[in-house]
């Protein structure tokens, strides 16, 4: 079984690769954005709770993103594998999520980033925010906010699994389907 990290900043295009590895590797997928989302649109506690953060281009708060995944962790200790996208977000979630792992018997095998620069991000969320209806996507102060919230609190999770050894680059640049055989060629050394 496979537990692997998709990382990189937003518009870095997690959930498309994370739809190709999930039909071709049969893992199972959580991203934690989708969720919130979820939420958000059936109107729980919990989606009232972050709407105004996720609107403006914040995180969520901690101890909520990590309810989410302590739940589907305990669920989802079988199987190919997981692919957790846009979890871990801060160094306290990702020291959280090695308990929880620990927890249930299950270890990170690696986090993969997926590298983009800046300026084709910008583009790329604009034209996403043109169709998804993501509130998040259409303002481009929103998405330079959360660019710059990556900046401030996300990268530096990529030091977490550095130190652990579990840490590796895949350039996001290039066609889909490109992109998607540099993460098989990762993956398939795990
Ligand atoms: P993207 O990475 O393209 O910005 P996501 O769908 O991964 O989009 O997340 C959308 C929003 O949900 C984020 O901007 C953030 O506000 C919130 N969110 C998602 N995952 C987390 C997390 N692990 N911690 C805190 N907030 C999160």
């Amino acid at each position: 079984m496979k537990n692997i990290v998709l990382f990189g900043p937003p518009g870095a295009g997690k959930g498309t690769q994370a739809d190709k590895l999930v039909a071709k590797y049969g893992f199972n997928h959580i991203s934690t954005g989708e969720v919130i989302r979820q939420q958000i649109k059936a109107e729980t506690e919990l989606g009232l709770s972050v709407k105004a953060y996720i609107e403006r281009g914040e995180l969520a708060p901690d101890s909520l993103v990590i309810n989410i995944i302590a739940d589907y962790v305990m669920n989802h200790t079988e199987g190919a594998g997981n692919i957790f996208d846009g979890f871990p977000r801060t160094t306290h979630q990702a020291e959280e999520f090695d308990k929880i792992m620990t927890a249930n018997g299950q270890k990170v095998d690696a986090m993969i980033a997926l590298t983009v620069p800046d300026e084709e991000l910008i583009k790329r969320l604009l034209l996403r925010g043109q169709d998804s209806g993501r509130k998040d996507d259409a303002d481009e102060s929103v998405i330079r906010n959360r660019i710059d919230v990556y900046k401030a609190q996300t990268a530096i999770v990529a030091d977490f699994y550095s130190a652990q050894g579990k840490y590796v680059e895949v350039d996001g640049v290039g066609s889909i389907d490109e992109i998607f055989d540099r993460l098989c060629a990762e993956i398939d050394k795990l």
